[in-house]
């Protein structure tokens, strides 16, 4: 597994700037993962931080946070990205996917200058986050979720967030995989993220951290 590092003599911050002001209409937020997993850029309509910060705490708080049995399927697909993987973050998609991996050559304007910037590969993905949410992979009630209430919507979205990133990121590194495979691992995600989420809030199992900060 190789080392996972920015490139060197890249001073991020400066970089963005240059980069990012010209964007019209759009937000960008840089979120470091734990460990050697990439770096995402979120890049969102502009008021809509909401969304980037969910995308956020699903990668930096629930992601690291789940045990390591559920997170097995995903460790190599996340050793095999780019340093980088923009993210671009919609309320929907006109086609009604949930997301999108971008091949090479079709990239947004965005990620090819900043490959170029940083002479190193950059990946792409898109997110439609309100699809996401509304998306039931299994029904909520199937859960035994005792009076968990309104938080069982928030933690299904933190769940089904990740399992959409890493459904796409999973065909980014891996582009020859079947769209079957990959989506059968990322439904079987989904399902222990729930039930680890569920455990945890309950109070019920795992013995882990509390829930992640809310902003
Ligand atoms: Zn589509
Ligand atoms: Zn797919």
């Amino acid at each position: 597994m190789r080392r996972r590092r920015s490139p060197a003599g890249v001073h991020l911050p400066g970089l963005f700037h240059r980069l990012l002001e010209r964007i019209r209409g759009w937000e960008q937020r840089l979120v470091r993962g734990s460990g050697e997993h990439p770096l995402l850029l979120l890049s969102y309509p502009r008021g809509k931080e909401e969304a980037a910060r969910e995308v956020e705490i699903a990668y930096t708080h629930t992601l690291p946070a789940l045990g390591a049995e559920t997170v097995a399927p995903y460790a190599k697909v996340l050793a095999a990205l780019p340093v980088m993987v923009v993210v671009l973050l919609r309320p929907v998609n006109p086609c009604g996917c949930l997301g999108h991996h971008h091949p090479a050559g079709i990239e947004s304007r965005l990620t090819r200058r900043l490959a170029a910037e940083l002479g190193s590969n950059v990946g792409e993905i898109d997110l439609a986050y309100e699809a996401i949410r509304d998306w039931r992979p299994q029904p909520l009630s199937s859960l035994a979720a005792g009076d968990l209430g309104e938080s069982l919507e928030a933690l299904h979205f933190q769940a089904a967030l990740l399992a959409v990133l890493l459904h796409e990121l999973e065909h980014l590194a891996f582009p020859e995989k079947k769209e079957r495979a990959i989506r059968g691992a990322s439904n079987e995600f989904y399902s222990e993220v729930m039930r680890e989420l569920v455990a945890r809030e309950g109070g019920t199992g795992y013995g882990m951290a509390g829930p992640p900060p809310r902003p």
